[in-house]
């Protein structure tokens, strides 16, 4: 194995060496991991004199296939997709491009961002550095294992129910969804738009804060997006959490979670404690419901979203007799079993005469969740708990049970119903060696006591410096 650079903060700036390097490494790696659907094949112009004091000047980042990238191909990991070329950049894509940073490949997903494990992907599934038997996590798996793999310095991933965070811990790295509307969600590919948020997924919690410094601000194209001052995240970087109150919600330690992660997070936990953290149990009552309000909302507005790919203005079409027959042609042969299942289930809650009964009732106790949160937050600053309840899982472990398969994101799901911050850091190995993260939740736009707190636990711990044996 090729050494590579541990993060941005060493590589910066980019070299035309650093970025053979890593297409060497993809060229090796990436047969085996399916974690990009695309790169650009080295090609890339490393930017030369005044240009290297940008940022991310010849840094390579890569993208899940769910950001619009202008002039290349972008799928969302869908047959329904194949061949569309986004005739712009979003947001996140010309912030990176201004900051320096080369567009370095693009990430396979699952379908839509449907799914924990990055198996419902159209173009095969992804592969765990750790264990390429296992899966990554999903639906932003193919940016983690791009990551974890060093095949690239930091990701761009996007979060609707856990897509940046479960991935990280599963494949031990840093991901952050930030505060919903901290990000512009302009060009990212719609799933459920009161939910999506893009953020980076690193190696470390400094890139994540460099990455943040790029991403971060508000964006007259999307009407989401807050108008809210962007500090230098890096500045919160503090190996001190002295007075910081943590809370561990009591809902979140129930059964069901694998013993080794709880042996790892409660291990957490002390380490927090002994560096003058006050650790506190909190309740946050109507979680036990995410899961359920979640695959109600989420679906509802996925099926609204998903309704324009029809065969007539993107990708695929399928020739037919008349309109209507290539509609369903179209719908029928472009989209994955997963995809329909969430139109069909999403139509469904939204139907008259279910609408209020399912859709309704959802944002009611979706605003209880929201609620719970801000009542902890008078109690403590952080809340923390696992990432995931279980280590990667095996391949085809749970594609047949899609209720087991959507517990996977049990932990990750409430901080995206109550729109607040969220970061997964590594936090030990099992036995055999499966990375395990843990989540820190935060106040809305306090990113920076998530980046205070989890940088402490990096500095203290270091689990960052092991890489997986491939
Ligand atoms: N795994 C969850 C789902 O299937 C979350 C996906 C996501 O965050 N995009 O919906």
């Amino acid at each position: 194995m090729k050494t590579f650079p541990q993060s941005l903060k060493e590589a910066r700036p980019g070299s035309r060496e650093l970025l053979e390097s890593l297409t060497q490494r993809v060229h090796e790696l990436n047969p085996k991991l399916n974690a990009f659907l695309r790169w650009n094949n080295g090609s890339h112009l490393v930017p030369e004199g005044g240009v290297r004091e940008l940022s991310l000047a010849g840094l390579p980042i890569s993208i899940k296939d769910n950001i619009c990238i202008d002039g290349l191909e972008t799928t969302c990991a869908s047959k329904i997709l194949k061949g569309h070329i986004p005739p712009y950049d979003a947001t996140v894509i010309s912030k990176l491009k201004n900051a320096g940073a080369v567009i370095f490949g693009q990430c396979n997903m699952d379908e839509f961002a449907f799914g924990s494990s990055c198996e419902t992907s159209a173009y095969g599934p992804v592969r765990n550095p750790w264990d390429l038997e296992r899966v990554p996590g999903g639906s932003s798996g193919g940016s983690a294992a791009a990551v974890a793999s060093g095949m690239t310095l930091a990701a761009l991933g996007s979060d609707t129910g856990g897509s940046i965070r479960q991935p990280a811990a599963f494949c031990g790295i840093v991901g952050l969804k930030p505060t919903y509307g901290r990000v512009s969600r302009y060009g990212l590919i719609a799933f459920g738009s009161s939910f999506d948020q893009i953020g980076p997924m690193t190696r470390t919690v400094e890139d994540a804060a460099i990455l943040m410094n790029v991403l971060a601000g508000h964006d007259p194209k999307d009407s989401t997006s807050a108008n809210v001052p962007v500090p230098d995240y890096t500045k919160s970087l503090r190996r001190d959490v002295k007075g910081l109150r943590i809370g561990l919600p009591k809902e979140f330690y129930g059964d069901g979670i694998d013993p080794e992660v709880r042996a790892s997070v409660d291990q957490a936990a002390k380490i927090f404690e002994k560096l003058g953290a006050q650790i506190k149990t909190v309740s946050l009552p109507h979680t036990p419901h995410s899961v359920a309000v979640y695959y109600i909302v989420a679906v509802a507005e996925a099926s609204s979203n998903l309704g324009r790919f029809d065969g007539v203005e993107y990708g695929l079409r399928v020739p037919a007799q008349d309109l209507k027959e290539m509609y369903f042609e179209t719908r029928d042969q472009g989209f994955g079993q997963e995809a329909k299942r969430r139109i069909l289930l999403g139509t469904f809650v939204l139907s008259a005469g279910y609408y209020d009964a399912y859709y309704l009732k959802g944002q009611k106790v979706r605003t209880l969740i929201r609620e719970d949160f801000t009542n902890a937050y008078k109690e403590v600053d952080l809340i923390l708990s696992p990432t995931a309840p279980t280590p990667p899982f095996k391949i085809g472990e749970k594609m047949n049970d899609p209720l087991a398969m959507y517990l996977s994101d049990i932990f990750t799901i409430p901080a995206n119903l109550a729109g607040v911050p969220a970061i997964s850091i590594p936090c030990g190995f099992t036995k055999s060696g499966l990375p395990i993260g843990l989540q820190l939740m935060g106040r809305a736009f306090e990113e920076e006591t998530l980046f205070r707190a989890a940088y402490t636990f990096e500095q203290e711990t270091e689990y960052y410096k092991k890489k997986p044996n491939i």
